[in-house]
């Protein structure tokens, strides 16, 4: 049986998106991929808000978190962690072979503007990390604050991580003076996994061709030349951009505003019923992530039971991640999910819930 997903990626995939990954194969040098790579990048400019170069790459978002520091870092990498996927990228850029330094917020906690500001103060770091909505913890950070913040520091570079917000609200890319936007394709995209996203500003691509040690599969440098030709450095997994150009025309037709408004009134149903059964949030309520709602077990629920429960009633539910997994859950409200897909399972969980 197949299990309805409701965990923080991989989401559930629209039938139209699945066929559309069935089109019959084409060669990568043929004119007929160049006519799609364009057709797809310029609508990922449009739903970016971006006039950058967007870049696709064949490998899930760590491939490009990666590659990002691997090219964007000469003199020291400010990592700023605040859950599991945001400190792995910090140990990530120490494991290819960049200074860097770790600023930290508690699991829970945001990355404020403050905390930008004094690390980036002391001059020390010419690009910084951050991730804008922590999957692992539910925690949204803000942007905007931050990006203002980051304007004051014209030699740093700023990669953001956007893998699990890109779609569900508007996160303008050039507007924020972000020079690298990250984002993998199986969150809030709702896409099969496998394929990520980046931009590139002039800025982030004038560092790269400073950087030695690019390596060759991330390689920015190679991704531009190829961006002219509308192609990339190596084979693509051409199934699933034809899934996202059949994602693109979809979010396009649902409308960016609806769709910011449909991830809006999700999030209100889940939080509102993590309130009302007497659970806590895991984040403060400030910084409450669009995507997904993590809860804060406090009614002692035995969460792997529930798991198990719903698994057999056709439902995958999420108990935590990393060192909080049991003492939290998390539910997703992302991609194409619907109120009704929602409501759908609330009800079930409350039904289990009864029985246990
Ligand atoms: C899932 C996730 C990642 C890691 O993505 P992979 O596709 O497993 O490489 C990175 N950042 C965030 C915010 C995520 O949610």
């Amino acid at each position: 049986m197949h299990k309805k997903l409701f965990i923080p990626g991989p989401v559930e995939i629209a039938p139209e998106i699945l066929a559309a990954m069935a089109t019959p194969m084409i060669g990568h040098r043929m004119p007929e991929y160049a006519q799609l790579h364009k057709r797809v990048k310029e609508k990922l400019k449009k739903l970016m808000f971006t006039e950058a170069r967007v870049f696709l790459a064949t490998s899930s978002a760590f491939g490009v978190m990666e590659g990002a520091v691997r090219n964007l870092v000469a003199k020291r990498c400010a990592n700023f962690c605040n859950g599991a996927f945001s400190d792995k990228w910090h140990d990530v850029t120490k494991r290819c072979g960049k200074e860097a330094d770790a600023f930290k917020a508690d699991w829970g906690k945001p990355i404020t503007a403050e905390m930008v500001d004094q690390a980036l103060a002391t001059g020390k770091y010419d690009a910084m990390t951050l991730i804008h909505n922590e999957t692992s913890t539910g925690v949204m950070s803000p942007l905007p604050e931050i990006a203002a913040v980051l304007a004051k520091y014209p030699d740093v570079v700023s990669i953001i991580d956007t893998v699990s917000s890109m779609s569900a609200l508007k996160i303008p890319v050039d507007e924020l003076g972000i020079d690298c936007c990250i984002f993998g394709v199986q969150k809030a995209f709702a896409l099969p996994p496998g394929l990520a996203v980046f931009t590139a500003s002039e800025k982030a691509l004038n560092r790269a061709k400073t950087v030695e040690g690019r390596g060759y599969y991330f390689d920015f440098i190679e991704f531009a030349t190829n961006d002219d030709k509308d192609n990339t450095p190596s084979t693509p997994c051409i199934s699933q951009i034809y899934a996202m150009d059949c994602q693109l025309d979809r979010i396009f037709a649902e409308g960016l505003e609806q769709r910011w408004a449909r991830h809006k009134e999700m999030a209100t149903l889940v939080r509102n019923w993590v309130s009302d059964r007497g659970y806590a949030f895991f984040p403060g309520e400030e910084y409450l992530s669009m995507t997904l709602t993590c809860a804060r077990n406090t009614k002692g629920t035995d969460l792997a039971g529930l798991k198990k429960r719903l698994a057999a009633v056709g439902y995958a539910f999420d108990d935590g991640y990393g060192k909080i997994k049991g003492e939290t859950f998390r539910i997703a409200h992302m991609g194409d999910m619907r109120l009704s897909d929602l409501k759908e399972l609330l009800a079930e969980i409350d039904r289990q819930l009864a029985e246990m």
